[in-house]
């Protein structure tokens, strides 16, 4: 009898959401077999799932509310009736934060479940809901190794400048620095970069990861320099519902003078606020750039005008530019953001070629002209196979 390939889900555990992707390990490298997500939870729950090609394999809707809990058990019961003719062993996790401890992916046991509670309370929108999904597999199967990957890993390789604020030094050993997330994003972005573009691998990049949530990060060589999002993945970049860099007072004078509760507060900032809050209309680009109202607009002017300033402070940070790079949601479909953001930056050298920028195409491709002296790439980001990798090496290493 053959013996069956080994398989490895990856879990993304959300506030409202769990999405996952199954696959196999074929020839010592993960390939995608299918891939699918569990949305709506809070409301009417629509279960779907494709396979490689895009294809949908299944379609499910149930009426009333799940708990995080039973999505992810209907996950694993489905992947497990379809993968039965592969060996499931391991699940890798996407973790927000994974503080010092953790500058690459690990095998969780309890003390990293210690650390990971630790961070929690900084990443309420995702953290807690990702340590439940482990806690619950580790109870259901234990069979299972279970893999973290880190977020804010790929950021470690940041200066000690690069992470620090100007607060009593004694509170950066209470957790207080520029952890910088994204990083599963950024860490596939750089190991595209040599086959794409090899100026690029080796010199000074600007890798803008423009999803739901939003931030960029300059690279230097393939790594992490500096990074827009700071503490909390609620820092730099204006996003879907979350407000970007603020000023500190702001939070403090509405809970003082508006007697605004500190809960009230943080829904405001991660939840009403961004793309969101500024328009009154949508969080979703799509629906901002269909809109003739005035709103829509100033939502999308202030968008480009807080990713140019970011865009400003990473080149003077990393002390130049040779390519940018643009990716996720926003990243990769919107030319209106494309050009308006590479227009904004034709002061540093940038040059975009309209109808390579209108060109559509789900793969690689570059957007700047031939003689601009900073190349600009669209590049598809893909998180799960960094997951997918990371779980793979490590269950092998523990195995
Ligand atoms: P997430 O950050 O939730 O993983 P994505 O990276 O897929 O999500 O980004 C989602 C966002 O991308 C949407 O909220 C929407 O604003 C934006 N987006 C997706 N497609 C387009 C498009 N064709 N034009 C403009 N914006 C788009």
């Amino acid at each position: 009898m053959t013996q069956r390939l080994p398989a490895l889900l990856c879990l993304n555990a959300g506030s409202s959401s769990v999405k996952f992707s199954l696959y196999a390990v074929m020839a010592g490298a993960p390939s995608l077999l299918l891939g699918g997500q569990i949305e709506g939870l809070l409301t009417q729950p629509n279960f779907n799932v494709k396979d490689a090609q895009g294809n949908t394999l299944d379609e499910q809707r149930w009426e009333q509310p799940k708990r995080r809990a039973e999505a992810v058990e209907t996950i694993l019961d489905y992947v497990r009736a379809e993968a039965k003719d592969y060996r499931l062993v391991a699940v890798g996790h996407r973790v927000v934060l994974g503080g010092t401890e953790y500058p690459h992916a690990v095998v969780v046991d309890d003390a990293v479940l210690d650390v990971l509670d630790h961070y929690a309370p900084i990443v309420p929108s995702h953290q807690p809901a990702e340590i439940e999904a482990i806690r619950l597999l580790r109870t259901l199967h234990p069979d299972l190794c279970q893999v973290a990957c880190f977020d804010s890993a790929f950021h470690r390789t940041k200066s000690d400048i690069a992470d620090l604020y100007a607060l009593p030094l004694s509170y950066r050993d209470k957790g207080i620095r520029r952890w910088g997330f994204h990083g599963l994003s950024y860490d596939y972005i750089s190991t595209q970069l040599p086959q794409l573009d090899s100026r690029l691998a080796a010199g000074k990049t600007i890798v803008m990861h423009l999803g739901s949530g939003a931030s960029l990060c300059g690279m230097q060589q393939g790594r992490s320099a500096y990074t827009s999002m700071g503490f909390s993945p609620l820092d730099g970049l204006m996003m879907g519902t979350r407000c970007g860099s603020l000023d500190p007072m702001i939070p403090l004078y509405l809970m003082n003078q508006y007697r605004m509760t500190p809960a009230a507060v943080e829904k405001l900032l991660i939840k009403e606020s961004g793309l969101l809050g500024v328009s009154g209309i949508s969080n979703d680009m799509r629906d901002l750039e269909a809109s003739n109202d005035p709103a829509a607009r100033l939502a999308i002017d202030l968008f480009v005008a807080m990713l140019a300033r970011e865009t400003g402070a990473a080149i003077a940070a990393i002390q130049g530019l040779d390519g940018i790079v643009f990716t996720a949601g926003i990243g990769e479909h919107s030319p209106e953001i494309r050009a308006r953001t590479c227009a904004s930056l034709g002061w540093a050298g940038v040059e975009f070629d309209e109808a390579r920028n209108l060109a559509a195409s789900a793969s690689a491709r570059k957007i700047s002209t031939d003689q601009s002296r900073i190349s600009v790439w669209v590049i598809p980001t893909n998180e799960e196979i960094v997951i997918a990798r990371d779980t793979w090496q490590r269950y092998q290493s523990t195995n």
